[in-house]
């Protein structure tokens, strides 16, 4: 499999696919969560963050035009790790106090998931002269760190305190 030919623009093309697999299930799990969450500016905040996952989605498809490559998946397994643990604490904690906690705990994991990938591809972007690539991939970027910092700002004002009483 380990190819000493491969080189940054395959790390690339792999890396999008990656991304383009987890943000293809992120975008199917954020309307169950925004129908689990209790709180009204929870649910808010998973389905404005669902429209934009589809903006993520046709990001990535750009970028793949750009690089004259098919938009193709590979499977994520860490999305999947991720997403299996949210179903978790959404079915423990099911109809409880701390619920709303539990999804944006799991909801956390996933932008910082995003965040990390959409970091090293932008960098990979630049590096390799796709400036485009890296402008778009910058954007879905900021989008991934203003939705973490909704979901802190949620727990702190309200959805925390709902739990511990
Ligand atoms: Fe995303
Ligand atoms: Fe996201």
């Amino acid at each position: 499999m380990a190819k000493k030919s491969m080189l940054l623009s395959d790390l690339f093309h792999e890396t999008l696919k990656d991304i383009y697999f987890a943000e293809k299930q992120i975008v199917k799990t954020l309307p169950k969560l925004a129908k689990k969450a209790q709180s009204r500016d929870l649910k808010d905040a998973f389905e404005t963050h669902r429209k934009q996952t589809e903006e993520h989605i046709e990001r990535l498809e750009q970028i793949f035009k750009m690089i004259g490559k098919a938009a193709r998946t590979t499977e994520c397994k860490a999305i999947e790790g991720i997403l299996e643990e949210g179903d978790e604490v959404a079915e423990l904690f099911a109809d409880g106090k701390a619920l709303d906690a539990g999804l944006i705990a799991a909801a956390q994991a996933v932008e910082h998931y995003e965040m990390a990938r959409y970091g090293t591809l932008a960098t990979w972007a630049e590096e390799l002269g796709m400036d485009d690539a890296a402008e778009l991939l910058r954007q879905t970027w900021q989008e991934e760190r203003e939705t973490d910092e909704l979901l802190s700002h949620l727990a702190v004002s309200e959805v925390n305190q709902e739990a511990a009483a």
